[in-house]
């Protein structure tokens, strides 16, 4: 099964428009002949439309790093699928760990935003992964599938062609933590075939599964390196262009 590798750089809260916009411009320099891995960025969502726009005619896809379910209304602050769509994005994460822990997103409300990314057009990032606390107690698996099954509930098999899943432990994100190769290895062994369980093994083998949890330029090899592993979403490390060709570049 053809899965192309995607290395996914999540900007989180960092950087204005000006910086946000002198950082892509040096990425798409340094990207120019990347042809085999696909390079996705998630600014802020201010900074979005400015990326999005020095990404245009290029191989760098732009992404947000969340979404509101609903299509539009009164709900102040928020960003529907549409939105973001017409503002030059391609994918969207959800469900990130941080999103989880400091902004009370759900199994719930993942599934709902799963919706909504798919029927607006956007590529969906679901992103998973257990705590420090989850795995000294041995309930890893449980917890991967049930943000699983609970994420995806209710979807057809024809709706997920596009879904990219994030396998990212919360203990390892901006900790400097990783996960070793055997944990690695299991999990996404694991999560390919709850694919397969919930879904069908098409779906199973077809979908990207990315490690996440603070790549860097050091240990990009050796996690691509592991089968299942389909690329990796970075945080940290691809805020700076010359760590983040690096890592697209698995460290050589
Ligand atoms: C992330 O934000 O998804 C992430 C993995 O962060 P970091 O690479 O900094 O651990």
């Amino acid at each position: 099964m053809n899965r192309k590798v995607l290395i996914a750089g999540n900007w989180k809260m960092y950087k204005t428009g000006l910086e946000a916009v002198q950082t892509a411009k040096k990425l798409t320099v340094l990207c120019t002949n990347v042809e085999d891995t696909e390079v996705m960025i998630a600014p802020s969502y201010l900074s979005l439309p400015l990326v999005a726009q020095v990404f245009q005619n290029t191989n760098i896809k732009t992404g947000a790093q969340n979404l509101y379910f609903e299509k539009e209304g009164a709900f102040t602050g928020e960003i529907s699928a549409d939105m973001i769509k017409s503002a030059g994005a391609e994918y969207v994460l959800i469900g990130h760990s941080e999103r989880r822990q400091f902004f009370g997103e759900t199994n719930a409300s993942v599934c709902k935003k799963i919706k909504a990314a798919i029927q607006s057009g956007l590529k969906p990032i679901l992103c998973i992964g257990e705590t420090e606390i989850q795995r000294n107690e041995e309930k890893t698996f449980g917890v991967l599938e049930n943000q699983i099954s609970d994420g995806l509930k209710g979807f057809g098999l024809g709706e997920l062609g596009d879904l990219v899943i994030a396998y990212e432990p919360v203990w390892a994100i901006g900790s400097g933590k990783t996960a070793n190769i055997e944990q690695v290895a299991e999990v996404h062994q694991y999560l390919r075939s709850v694919l397969e369980k919930l879904f069908s093994k098409d779906l199973a083998d077809g979908t990207r599964i990315l490690y996440g949890g603070s790549v860097k330029p050091a240990n990009i090899k050796e996690f691509m390196s592991i089968d299942n592993v389909d690329g990796a979403l970075v945080g940290g490390a691809s805020l700076d262009v010359s760590n983040f060709i690096q890592i697209i570049q698995f460290g050589v």
